[in-house]
């Protein structure tokens, strides 16, 4: 049993609130460590300690700090097995997906590397008589991540990087079922030469969101999650005058016209939905053949795509994906594969019954795959987070253009086409935040920006890219004029550029 508390002020502490949280190993369903929740007074004390450290970090040179994250860089490669390990055992995820789910942190911290660049300001010469205008970017201070179970290596870095590039201390408070790798990242960055205090990992719940929500000292808060707590982080956060952004859940389409290639598509619709157990914020969750000829031939190919599917433990190197996170979560799924019965919809595909040999407690459920799928009924509406595909047949590209656009959820969204007329078309008018062009999971690269919108993403500023460093800085425009400019008497009206 593994014992975990927090990351404080560059040290392991042991929480003190007297509560805990089991930790689970997906692939086995046996408890293998026990996680600390911290109390409101344990989160104001790690608060304290950021906020003492972060005037001389936001003081030391940009590029000085920019080194620290290129000495972690080489840290988390030197690591990289033993974390993709950790990762998958505690997420459930396959190795080689933990592997992934790493890679795509670090290319952030690459992205981090190079923010000296996007912290210079503008400069105006001559803007009046003796008038220079600059502006400068400024670290807020003590800023906060709260992060999601799915992504345990990538989300905190794509917060905390950016943040700490920037001068900032940072708060990341992880998901308490896969706090892990949060804790060895920030031994790395300690190793990698960041000052004691400069990144603070505090494990907890809702009391330890709540006390990050209502710190005074806490000016602002990057979340992902689930919609109705980034909803709630918004407005709880708000109120006390933090600047917020709240990535939410989703329900990725992926259209497929007549002219697609159906082999690439189906390849790519059945890796980015059952990937991962389709525990992903960009997992595709629905596919939209549009025309009857088109929905015939994807349903032909793939029935046995999905019923081959291999699942296997998260260590098997060759499984397609491996367990849902927690029992509860495996419930849930099922039991929406239940609903999804109920309601009518034709459920060609059943994983309920699915289990493993030599892993019977485990946490798995089989591939699962609706066709009829419409619009109005919950497996369409609402979030599944499981290995689920539900098929709503389209009869035109209007049809199919206007499901992905009406939805309540507006994360990712997928076109499969050869006609680039379609294409453009498809991605200038859909009402969603990431589009795919033949690719099914359009997660942007790091110097690009990633965000949903509609329910999908409350706030006004996305992750990552220059965004990420916009979030985590503030503007100052200084205007300065030298004696020789200044001209003689009081100026009573505003000053103009006439
Ligand atoms: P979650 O909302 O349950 O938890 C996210 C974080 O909020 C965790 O740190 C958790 O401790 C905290 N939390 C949970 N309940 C809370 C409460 N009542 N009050 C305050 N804080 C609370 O989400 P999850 O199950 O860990 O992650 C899956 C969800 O995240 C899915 O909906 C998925 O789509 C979404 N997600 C979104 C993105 C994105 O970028 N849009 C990325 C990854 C995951």
């Amino acid at each position: 049993m593994r014992e975990m508390g927090h990351f404080i002020g560059g040290k392991h502490v042991p929480g003190t609130s007297g509560r805990h949280a089991d930790v689970w190993q997906p692939m086995t369903g046996e408890v293998v460590g026990r996680v600390a929740l911290a109390s409101a007074a344990e989160m104001r004390a790690a608060v304290e300690n950021a906020k003492a450290a972060q005037p001389a970090w936001a003081a030391t040179n940009p590029q000085r700090r920019a080194r620290v994250l290129m000495k972690f860089l080489e840290l988390v490669q030197r690591d990289y097995d033993a974390l993709a390990d950790l990762l998958a055992r505690e997420h459930g995820k396959t190795v080689p997906d933990a592997k992934g789910d790493i890679q795509r942190g670090l290319e952030v911290i690459e992205f981090a590397v190079g923010i000296p660049h996007l912290l210079k300001g503008e400069f105006t010469d001559g803007a009046g008589p003796g008038i220079d205008v600059y502006s400068m970017r400024q670290p807020l201070g003590v800023v906060a991540g709260i992060t999601p179970f799915n992504f345990p290596a990538m989300i905190p870095m794509w917060k905390f990087g950016p943040a700490i590039a920037c001068g900032n201390a940072f708060i990341l408070k992880p998901s308490e079922r896969d706090p892990g790798v949060p804790l060895k990242l920030a031994e790395l960055m300690l190793e990698a030469g960041l000052p004691p205090g400069i990144l603070n990992v505090v494990n907890g719940d809702k009391e330890a969101v709540d006390a990050i929500l209502d710190d005074p000292d806490i000016q602002a808060v990057g979340f992902v999650g689930s919609s109705s707590i980034a909803q709630y982080i918004y407005a709880r956060g708000a109120a006390t005058g933090k600047r917020i952004q709240g990535f939410g859940g989703a329900k990725n389409h992926m259209i497929i016209m007549p002219d697609a290639d159906m082999d690439q598509a189906v390849d790519a619709l059945i890796g980015a939905g059952y990937g991962s157990a389709g525990e992903r914020c960009m997992a595709i969750s629905v596919a939209v053949p549009v025309g009857e000829a088109a929905a015939e031939k994807l349903i032909e190919k793939l029935v046995p795509r999905v019923e081959s599917l291999k699942i296997g433990p998260s260590t098997d190197v060759t499984a397609d994906f491996g367990p849902l996170v927690t029992r509860e979560a495996l419930e849930r799924v099922k039991s929406y594969v239940d609903i999804g019965v109920n309601e009518g919809a034709k459920l060609l595909v059943d994983g309920r019954g699915f289990k493993l040999q030599g892993y019977e407690n485990g946490f798995y459920l089989g591939g699962c795959l609706f066709d009829h799928v419409t619009p109005d009924m919950r497996i369409y509406k609402e979030e599944i987070f499981g290995p689920v595909l539900s098929v709503v047949r389209a009869k035109d590209y209007k049809e199919a253009l206007r499901l992905p656009t009406e939805h309540e959820y507006g994360n990712g969204v997928a076109i499969f086409t050869r006609d680039g007329d379609a294409a453009r078309d498809f991605a200038s008018k859909v009402n969603v935040g990431m589009v795919g062009i033949n690719v099914p999971i359009p997660v942007p690269i790091a110097y690009h920006t990633f965000g949903g919108w509609k329910r999908s993403g409350f706030g006004d500023l996305n992750q990552h890219g220059p965004d990420g460093v916009r979030f985590y800085t503030k503007t100052k425009t200084v205007t300065s004029r030298w004696p020789s400019g200044v001209k003689d008497g009081a100026e009573f009206v505003i000053p103009t550029m006439n």
